[in-house]
């Protein structure tokens, strides 16, 4: 099996389909990247204009959100998701 460390998220996806998925989705955020560089707001988070950090950056080139606003998506994504899976329950 050629299963490594994408076997948490690739549930329902050949690997084949997970990479043209990840690459499609990777050249987006590169083409928008290179679209704020052209700007000179690369390295601004798109949300609160505040300044990508520079480790961020570093690991991940076309971040478009800060840390804090990156987890502020993420964060309302996953209470969107339990929201709709257990409505009753709160986990905090
Ligand atoms: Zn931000």
């Amino acid at each position: 099996m050629n299963q490594t460390r994408h076997d948490r998220c690739a549930v329902a996806l050949e690997p084949a389909l997970l990479h043209a998925e990840l690459e499609t989705a990777i050249s987006g955020l590169v083409s928008r990247a290179e679209r704020r560089l052209a700007d000179g707001t690369y390295g601004r988070c798109t949300t609160c204009a505040g300044s990508i950090e520079p480790s961020r950056l570093r690991a991940l080139p076309w971040a478009e959100l800060c840390m804090r606003c990156q987890d502020d998506a993420d964060e309302r994504q996953r209470s969107h998701h339990e929201d709709e899976r257990q409505r009753s329950q709160s986990e905090r």
